[in-house]
């Protein structure tokens, strides 16, 4: 059976089958059968020929097979014996003949109703395979929940549109829009309520812009749009003037919710020439101007680099982590007045195993804006806390210090690493001093004040870093429980040659004196900032004038050299 599906075998069988019943059928003709009846079997030839063969080459068949049948009658006379019935022939040829015309017509009959049964139910199957097919090509195509263009889709109306623009006087405006916060709003509106959500909205969207350019939605909470435009009209005001306002509002129960975004916006032919590459540039100028926290973004060359770059560092500094590519450098803190290293701040390295050095301005910003923060952080107080109980035990006795940044002092985890770091090096933790910024005010104040105050009764020393860049209020400042206040370098760099930055610096220190802070200066450069930082009555001062950060073993000798001056 398997050899029947061989084309070759099949072919080769049914020649063997149609010869052997052409060499039957002359052999029952000439001899005639049993008493001359076999003639009547004679017709199952045919019969056979267009079943095998079908019917224009049954046709074929049955001629070449009368014609042979001719042949060998005409030599069988010759054949002693043949045709000696020759008499019942004719009965018998006429009775076959009715007989198998009778079976042939009732037999094609039932075969064309047969096939036009066939035929219907073929054609019902293939219609529904066409409608699941278009079915699939749309979904393929389309969002189900809003029914509009998906992402695939609109690359490839943004490629016709730009077909249609080669060689005019047109630009094509593309926007992503991402709608911010919508996992919060989801969650309360639940599913349903999220899709009628999203139809809402791309009902407003489809209402403003449907007409003047393609709407499609790129994701959950992406939607994108593009329009063409002269030339002349892709300056920031035209296109401002085209997508800014959108106010998007979602009602329930006639309460109104306002739903924020952020746009990004590639312009063809500025950008590119390809619909996928100005799809990708919108979406980075989007994430551009989410980092910014700005409303809108176009795309800018150079933003796009930095941004492959973060991205870049994003893989690399995970694999840092595991690969202890890292480490801490400590910078020493001197006393003023005696000239006596007080204490040391703790400053991440990262070394990539190729030799090249990522500063910490380049990577911590990416470790915030990425889950990547909290094992750095984890790894940060092992690494310090380890170093400062060695120290500790060698009689070094210092304070240290070490940064945190905003995003961890959100971060619930960081209290009960802190306590667990402490426990297990037994550090008392009046020697360490947290870092804070300015900035970690303005995102949530009252979360802030509550962990400041818990790292405080903690008995943790806690400083603000930087102070003066930020937007603190200094209302905060009175009821915050920090000790230490430590000076950006901006303002100690051009102490001598800006007026204002001396009178900041001098005030600074007053008001955290007033306050009970210690004030520490950090960038000092030269004696004479050093000088004047001591006559203004700073406590402290940091900076390369005294030591650049070290490694642990250079702090170990550079303090062996200051601790008793
Ligand atoms: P920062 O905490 O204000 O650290 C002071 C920065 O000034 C350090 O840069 C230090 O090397 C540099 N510096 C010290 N003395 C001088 C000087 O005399 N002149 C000049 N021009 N610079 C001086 P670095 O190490 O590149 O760190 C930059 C920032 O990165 C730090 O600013 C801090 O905000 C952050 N950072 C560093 N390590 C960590 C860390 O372990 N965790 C967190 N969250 N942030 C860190
Ligand atoms: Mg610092
Ligand atoms: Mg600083």
């Amino acid at each position: 059976l398997a050899l029947l599906r061989d084309e070759r075998y099949l072919l080769t069988a049914e020649f063997l089958i149609l010869a052997y019943g052409t060499l039957v059928s002359t052999a029952l003709i000439i001899y005639g059968g049993v008493e001359g009846t076999g003639v009547i079997w004679v017709f199952t030839y045919a019969f056979l020929a267009f079943f095998i063969k079908g019917q224009r080459a049954g046709w074929l068949y049955c001629l070449g097979w009368v014609a042979f049948v001719w042949v060998m009658v005409k030599l069988s006379f010759a054949i002693p014996d043949s045709r000696r019935y020759s008499d019942v022939y004719l009965q018998q040829l006429v009775s076959a003949l009715l007989f198998y015309s009778a079976m042939a017509a009732a037999f094609n009959l039932v075969r064309s109703r047969f096939e036009a049964d066939l035929h219907d139910r073929v054609e019902a199957n293939t219609a529904r395979a066409r409608a699941y097919l278009d079915q699939l090509q749309y979904l393929a195509l389309h969002d189900e929940t809003t029914g509009l263009p998906n992402r695939t889709h609109l690359i490839s109306l943004l490629d016709e549109a730009i077909g249609e623009c080669q060689g005019e006087n047109e630009a094509i405006v593309l926007i992503d829009l991402r709608l911010e916060r919508l996992f919060e709003i989801s969650n309360i509106l639940g599913d349903r309520g999220g899709d009628q959500l999203m139809q809402s909205i791309s009902f407003s969207l489809l209402e403003r812009y449907g007409e003047k350019g393609r709407l499609a939605r790129l994701r959950r909470d992406e939607f994108g749009f593009f329009y063409k435009t002269d030339l002349q009209h892709v300056s920031p005001r035209h296109i401002m003037e085209m997508v800014g306002g959108i106010q998007l509002t979602y009602h329930v129960d006639s309460y109104p919710i306002h739903i924020e975004h952020t746009m990004g916006i590639a312009i063809y032919p500025r950008h590119s020439t390809r619909g996928s590459d100005l799809l990708r540039m919108a979406e980075q100028a989007m994430l551009q101007a989410r980092a910014d926290k700005e409303d809108v973004s176009i795309y800018n060359e150079e933003l796009n680099a930095s941004f492959v770059r973060r991205n870049l560092l994003f893989g690399q500094l995970r694999q840092a982590l595991s690969n202890k590519e890292l480490s801490l450098v400590y910078q020493p803190q001197i006393d003023l007045r005696s000239g006596k290293i007080v204490g040391a701040e703790a400053l991440a390295r990262w070394r990539k195993p190729n030799g090249e050095y990522v500063p910490p301005g380049d990577f911590i910003p990416v470790a915030e804006n990425s889950g990547l923060i909290r094992p750095f952080t984890k790894w940060l107080i092992i690494e310090f806390f380890q170093q400062l109980a060695e120290w500790q035990r060698d009689g070094l006795d210092i304070h240290c210090s070490v940064n945190l940044s905003a995003r961890n002092l959100a971060d619930p985890e960081l209290i009960s690493d802190l306590r667990n770091a402490m426990s297990r090096y037994a550090v008392p933790a009046n020697k360490v001093v947290l870092e804070i910024t300015e900035c970690s005010f303005s995102d949530s104040p009252d979360q802030f004040m509550q962990t400041v105050d818990k790292l405080h009764r903690m008995g943790f020393q806690q400083s603000i870093d930087d102070f003066g860049t930020g937007y603190s209020s200094l209302s905060y400042l009175k009821d915050l429980r920090v000790n230490e206040l430590k000076i950006d370098q901006s303002f100690v760099t051009n102490l001598l040659e800006e007026p204002s930055c001396s009178a900041i610096v001098k005030t600074t220190i007053q008001l955290a004196h007033n306050l009970g802070l210690k004030v520490v200066a950090e960038g000092i450069e030269s004696e004479d900032v050093a000088r004047l930082l001591a006559r203004y009555g700073c406590d402290v001062g940091q900076g390369y004038v005294f030591s650049k950060p070290l490694s642990p073993e250079q702090f170990r000798a550079f303090a062996a050299t200051r601790v008793n001056l």
